[in-house]
Parts: C-alpha cells; structure tokens; sequence
C-alpha cells in the first residue's frame, strides 16, 4: 500500500485525496484552518445568514470521472442548477446588467469610436510579448487598453500594464470586450480573429454546457467541499485540520516524511502540495535565492440591508476605477426564480493597497453601494462585517511568473515524488482549472503507483 500525505484542503486537496483513497493509496490529508475548502468556504452570523469566502457558483468540468465524484445527487441534496450565471458590469459609472464583459459602448463617444476603429483595425500576432501593455494594445487597440485596462489593472492589482504579465487580466476573466450590438457582435464573431476578443453583447448567447449550482436554501457554498470531505472520510482519507506543516524530511531525491504542529511525524511515499513552491521549498530547507509570491491586500465586506437591492444581477462587477468596489455578489438574486426574499445579503470584494482601517473602508464601500444604485439610500443596514483574505489574488507581474517558474523547477529537481497542485502553484487560478489540473495529474501518478505494483 502506498502512502500519501495531502497539504492544503481547499478543492485542490480534497479532490487529490479522495482520488488516491479510491485507487487504494492510504491519504492523511493537513488543513491549517480549523474546516477544509479554502475559498470555497462560507460562515454564518449570529442570525444565521450565510457569507461565502471566495468562489459562489460551482460548474461542471465536462470529465465524467470528475463531475461525478464532485456533482453526485446535487438537486437531491438540495442545489439549485442554473444554466445562465447573470453578471452585471459598471464602467464609467452605469450599470450595465446584461454581461460581465466590459461594455465599451459607455465610454465618452469619441473614445469609444476610436477604441473600435482601433480594434476593428488590429492585425494577428505572436504570443509571448512583453507585457499587458503590448498585449492589450495589439489585441484591442491602443485606445482601449489606455481607457479600459489600464485604469482596470492599476484599481485591481495596484500595476501599470508594462509590469504586468501578458495574462494578467485573465485572473479576472477579462478576455473580451463587449463593443457593438447584438447582430454585429454575432457577425464579427464569425471570424476567429475576432471571436478572440469581441464579446456577445448579454449573457443569453454563448452560453456553456456546463451546469451550475448553488444552494437553494442559501446556506453558502461552503456546504460543498463539507460534502467532499464526508466521501474523503468515507473512503478511509484522515483529515487533521488545525495543522500545518512544520518540516519536510528528504533522503535523496525523496520526501520521507511532514512534521506538523502537534508534534506528529507522517511518513509518505508521495507529497502532494497545494500551496506555493516557495512554502515548500522553505520547509525542506532549500537553500535558494527567491522571493516570496505577492498578494493584493483583498478585503470582504458582508452586508444585510432591510430591503431588496435595486438590480436584479447575481454578480455586479464594478470596472470603474473610480470605485474601490469590484464583485458585489447579490445573494437573495441567486435563484431561478423572480421572488427575492430575505435575508437581503451581499459580499464585496475589494483588491487595494494595504489597508489601516478596515471599518472606514467598509463605511465607504456602504456609500458605494448607495453611489453605485445596487442599494437604495433608505435602506438600513442590518448587519456589516469585514474580512480579510489571505493569499487571494497575486500581483501577476513578469517578475511574479519568473520567481514561480524558477521555485517549481526547483521543487522538480529537487524531489521525485512530489506533486505541485493548485491556485498555489501559481499556473492555474480558476476553480475549474484547479479541478482539472487535480484530475488530470492525480490520473497521471495513480497509473505510475499502479505500473509500480502490478
Ligand atoms: C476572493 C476570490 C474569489 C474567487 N472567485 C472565483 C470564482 O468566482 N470562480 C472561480 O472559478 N474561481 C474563483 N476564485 C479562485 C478559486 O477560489 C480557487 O481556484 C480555488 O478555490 C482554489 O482551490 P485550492 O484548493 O487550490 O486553494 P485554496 O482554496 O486556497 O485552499 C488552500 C488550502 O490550504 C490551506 N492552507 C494554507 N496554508 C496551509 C499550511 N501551511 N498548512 C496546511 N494548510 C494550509 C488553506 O487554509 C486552504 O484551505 C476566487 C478566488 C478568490 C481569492
């Protein structure tokens, strides 16, 4: 029987291990945090309205395998499906509620004329150029990058678009632009040029296969990775949660064993690691010349309001720089059906420059949400609570991508049985990514153990 120990039990980490569990390895699992999930967690108030830390919405992968470890009996188990997300964006200080896209059309006239001749004009390129700057400006024009991700970019990770890695934006999913109407979008978007960077113009079109869900009872995402963990434990998984590594014990190219707090030694034939190299590099006393990743101080804000809120989004994403908001997640808006009910909650996620006082910070975002009409002016507010969290976002600059390159090849020479999962591992960052990353390199070491033994 071989033997794994998992660090990390966001999805990453629990997924890894019911994998290995069900293909016989014996997996012990170590959280820091006192229950699993990660960003995939939520916490209750005292008056039992529910808050999500991170990811809302969960999708299907489109693996089989995966979807049905991950997806079982959902509507059984009380998740509401979804077919169509509803994102909302503001840019220039207008709502416009039918796509997270940016909607260029509400630029001042002649910028969003010039933007689109612009775009209209780009020409085919190669990949890699040198930064955001470079890439922006030859996939949407000159205009739009200066007016649009510019602003965009310095308001989320704090950078101008030449210290930014090319990729930068998608952290954010910002790949296209809305720039036209319905018929003329779906017109362009008949060549593959410019499909790549033209939007459709709502929601309703281009709509993905996959099924979504959330909890029709509201009772928070993090219900989710509980779920994983119960089929983790069923199949045998030990799940020690308060606890974090300590030390990483090498002979050769292996590591042998993980130290953790509580003093306990766990030996493993395979490591797998779902936080940054540079952790891990540090706990096997690696003596290496490289600097931890950096993270944008990201702060959430939690309201109830004694009233529902004046948009009907699930998510508005706020792209105007003159706001310190970003995603405003729209709770009781969460449903298929028209009925909003109470509790009337939202979180927003604030990206921004260190900051030395959380409750004035969420006094202002309370006047943004007023400013911004996602809330009427008259409403009370019930209930208000800020977070922080930890290694949210990184500042993806080309720095940023060279020092995760160089801890990963170090991690790789180093030691032979060790796999680099997860948002940590600073390659993938969705919630889907993660998955399929997991999936792919978990199917990959289990037929190795199992030429190994056979
Ligand atoms: C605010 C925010 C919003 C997001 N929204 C979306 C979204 O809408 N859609 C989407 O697809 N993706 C979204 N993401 C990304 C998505 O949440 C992640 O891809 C996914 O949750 C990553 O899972 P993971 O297991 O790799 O990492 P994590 O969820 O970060 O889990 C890592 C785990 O390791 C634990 N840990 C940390 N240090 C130690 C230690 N020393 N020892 C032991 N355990 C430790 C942590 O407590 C945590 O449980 C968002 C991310 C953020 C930050």
């Amino acid at each position: 029987m071989k033997t794994a120990v998992v660090v990390g039990g966001g999805i990453a980490g629990l997924v890894s291990s019911i994998l290995l569990s069900k293909s016989g390895v014996e997996t012990v699992l170590i959280e820091k945090e006192k229950t699993c999930g990660g960003l995939l967690r939520s916490f209750r108030n005292n008056d039992g309205v529910f808050f999500d830390y991170g990811t809302h919405i969960l999708s299907e992968t489109m693996i089989k395998e995966l979807d049905d470890i991950l997806f079982e009996r959902m509507n059984e188990r009380g998740w509401e499906e979804f077919d169509i997300l509803k994102p909302g964006n503001i840019i220039c200080g207008k709502l416009y509620d039918k796509n997270q896209m940016i909607y260029t059309p509400y630029l001042p006239k002649e910028i969003y004329y010039q933007g689109l001749v612009e775009l209209l004009h780009t020409k085919p390129f190669e990949k890699p150029v040198e930064n955001l700057k470079e890439y922006t400006e030859k996939q949407f024009g000159k205009t739009f990058s200066q007016h649009v991700f510019a602003p965009l970019m310095k308001k989320l990770l704090g950078c101008k678009l030449e210290d930014l890695h090319q990729d930068a934006h998608l952290l954010f999913g910002y790949n296209r632009l809305v720039v036209a109407d319905g018929h003329t979008s779906r017109e362009l978007k008949k060549s593959p040029f410019f499909e790549s960077k033209i939007s459709f113009e709502t929601f309703y079109e281009g709509v993905s296969p996959m099924k979504k869900y959330y909890p029709s009872d509201r009772g928070g995402v993090g219900k989710w990775p509980k779920q994983l963990q119960e089929q983790a434990e069923a199949l045998g998984v030990k799940i020690l949660t308060g606890q974090t590594v300590r030390k990483i014990n090498v002979q050769g190219e292996q590591v042998t064993s993980v130290e953790i707090d509580n003093g306990d030694v766990l030996f493993c034939d395979q490591l797998i690691w779902t936080l940054s190299p540079y952790l891990l590099l540090k706990a096997a006393n690696i003596a290496f010349d490289g600097k931890p990743p950096q993270f944008r101080t990201m702060t959430l804000h939690h309201f109830v309001f004694d009233r529902p809120f004046s948009v009907n989004n699930f998510f508005v994403y706020c792209n105007d720089a003159n706001y310190l908001s970003f995603r405003i997640t729209l709770y009781p808006n969460i449903t298929n059906s028209d009925e909003r009910k109470p509790p009337y909650n939202c979180t927003v996620e604030v990206l921004s420059d260190p900051v030395d006082n959380l409750e004035r910070l969420n006094c202002a975002i309370h006047r943004e949400l007023i400013d911004l009409k996602i809330i009427e002016e008259k409403a009370n507010v019930l209930y208000r609570n800020t977070q922080k969290v930890e290694a949210g976002f990184p500042v993806y600059t080309n720095e940023f991508v060279k020092q995760n390159e160089l801890q990963r090849k170090l991690v790789k020479e180093n030691f032979s049985n060790v796999s680099l999962l997860g948002k940590g591992n600073g390659v993938s960052f969705f919630m889907n990514e993660v998955l399929v990353e997991t999936y792919k390199e978990m199917k990959k070491l289990i037929e190795t153990i199992s030429h190994q033994y056979n």
